[in-house]
């Protein structure tokens, strides 16, 4: 089996002491390919080098994360942009991301629509996916995607609405669900109602699970494994076929050959 994590976020602090160690694990449990998201200028620069170091098994998204839209110098913005188009020609990044809206940080919101902006106008240039943080804003995303020329969609952790996920699969988006399926009613509801054509797992790596089996541990990439279970459970179908069917859904959205 070969499986992957859609969505980790190997630049951040808490996992600097133990990259070897959450290396080997992914290693160690088939997880074949990582996409690293970026959130700011620091962590393009340091998943880009990931990517080298590790080539055929960490792949970077590269984009500003909303809750760092405030936090940007004043150059930042340009800067990545400037890094992303010179990446490009290297093959480099294999998405925009993780970039979007969050309506919890409202006192920015002008700021979050401007840098959103931006960033898919680089996907549009660069005919790259993009990997959408969209915490309450969904419906509000969805609709404003319409007027961008952007074919590959991923809504990470999607969570509501039943409206809003059947016209993201209409509109061939993907979702990605990670380790909170195991025991989330509304999330498992989500992946129930979501064609196995249109998912792919993830971690969320370094965000902690309190839950059982996570119990705030170091989040792993091998925690797919149950993420797959849980897919498997809830789809009343053979994991094997869960893997083999993401990983294929991986391959064509991120262009990937695994
Ligand atoms: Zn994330």
């Amino acid at each position: 089996m070969k499986l992957v994590d859609a969505h980790i976020h190997l630049s951040e602090v808490e996992y600097a002491d133990h990259l070897g160690e959450v290396i080997a694990d992914a290693v160690d449990n088939d997880v074949s390919a990582l996409i690293t998201c970026s959130t700011d200028l620091r962590t393009c620069q340091r998943d880009i080098e990931l990517a080298e170091q590790y080539p055929k098994l960490i792949y970077p998204a590269l984009g500003v994360h909303p809750y760092n839209v405030n936090f940007l110098k004043p150059d930042e913005l340009q800067e990545i942009i400037d890094l992303i188009l010179r990446q490009n020609q290297r093959k480099c990044p294999v998405a925009i991301g993780e970039i979007g809206l969050d309506c919890t940080y409202d006192t920015i919101w002008e700021r979050q629509l401007f840098v959103f902006d931006k960033m898919l106008h680089v996907a549009e240039q660069l005919e790259l996916p993009v990997i959408i943080h969209s915490r309450g804003t969904t419906d509000k995303i969805v609709d404003m995607l319409q007027s961008y020329n952007v074919k590959r969609v991923l809504l990470h952790w999607f969570s509501h609405t039943i409206d809003t996920l059947n016209k993201s699969i209409d509109l061939g988006y993907f979702i990605s669900e990670g380790p909170p399926i195991v025991y989330s009613g509304i999330l498992r509801e989500i992946v129930k109602q979501t064609p196995i054509t249109n998912l792919l797992t993830e971690t969320d790596g370094p965000v902690p699970y309190r839950k059982n089996p996570f119990n705030d541990q170091l989040t792993k990439p091998s925690y797919i494994r149950h993420v797959l279970d849980a897919i498997a459970e809830i789809k009343n179908t053979d994991v094997s076929d869960v893997a083999e069917q993401i990983a294929k859904n991986f391959e064509t959205f991120f262009n990937v050959k695994l």
